[in-house]
């Protein structure tokens, strides 16, 4: 479980881009923060993997303040996934999800295996496996870039946007993909969208968030779409 504990963050201008949140996000659920562009969405996943310390309050992961983990022990077990796929330009499409494992001490050929394993379950064409990133369209790069998220096999995962970038019929293809994947895998995941009806299809619970960071509702999507 991830707690928000009257996390406020301001930013070294001034600009208070998250005001005094708090709230839980359920191991194993989808917990979709939503909201318009400024709202502090990015900002409040970003300090969940300390890309950037809170300015006051605490995030807890089961129970322990993030702040007392350093970086990269607490990245290990948080997969990241942002809008533009952003993969490795100069690797291989399997060798992108690879990485991770490889640098966590993995055998090359199970890393390997690992990857080509999750190339699948993300839904690509294999023979793709084989190419660089710029050979792939934009959708399929976003399902790179899940699947790299996934290879360590972190149980969190903090997804970014991961589809606004795509075309409307390869984003649904993208949603289902994920709804299939989590409900074998139960990771828990804060995803981060200003598509209502993105939050609403995705999510177990939506956070809505206001411009200033202020959270203005927290339900489950059937409550909050009945409001
Ligand atoms: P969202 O993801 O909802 O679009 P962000 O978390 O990116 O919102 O931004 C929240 C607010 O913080 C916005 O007003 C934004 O301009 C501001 N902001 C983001 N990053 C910085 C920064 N590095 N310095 C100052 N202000 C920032
Ligand atoms: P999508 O509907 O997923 O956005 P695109 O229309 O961008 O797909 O691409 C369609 C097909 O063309 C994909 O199979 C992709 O692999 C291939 N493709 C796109 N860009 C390139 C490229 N630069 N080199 C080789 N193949 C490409």
């Amino acid at each position: 479980m991830i707690t928000f504990n009257g996390v406020t963050k301001r930013y070294a201008d001034g600009t208070v881009a998250v005001d005094n949140l708090s709230l839980e996000v359920p191991t194993g659920e989808i917990t979709v923060f939503v909201g318009p562009s400024g709202c502090g969405k990015t900002t409040s996943l970003r300090m969940i993997n300390r890309m950037i310390d809170a300015s006051e309050g605490q995030i807890l992961l089961d129970g322990v303040d993030v702040k007392t983990i350093d970086p990269p022990t607490l990245r290990r077990g948080i997969g990241y996934v942002i809008q533009q796929a952003g993969l490795f330009p100069h690797r291989k499409i399997v060798d992108n999800v690879a990485t991770v494992p490889v640098l966590l001490g993995w055998d090359k050929k199970k890393a390997r295996d690992r990857a080509m394993e999750l190339l699948e379950r993300v839904g690509l064409d294999l023979k793709m496996a084989d190419r660089y990133p710029f050979q792939l369209s934009g959708g399929q790069q976003q399902r790179v870039g899940v699947a790299r998220a996934l290879a360590a096999d972190p149980p969190v995962l903090l997804m970014d946007e991961p589809f606004s970038a795509v075309d409307p019929i390869v984003r649904t293809s993208l949603q289902e993909e994920l709804l299939r994947l989590q409900a074998e895998l139960n990771k828990t995941i804060v995803f981060v969208t200003h598509d209502i009806d993105e939050a609403v299809k995705l999510g177990d619970r939506v956070a809505v968030l206001r411009v200033g960071g202020h959270l203005a509702q927290l339900d489950d999507p059937a409550t909050l779409l009945a409001r």
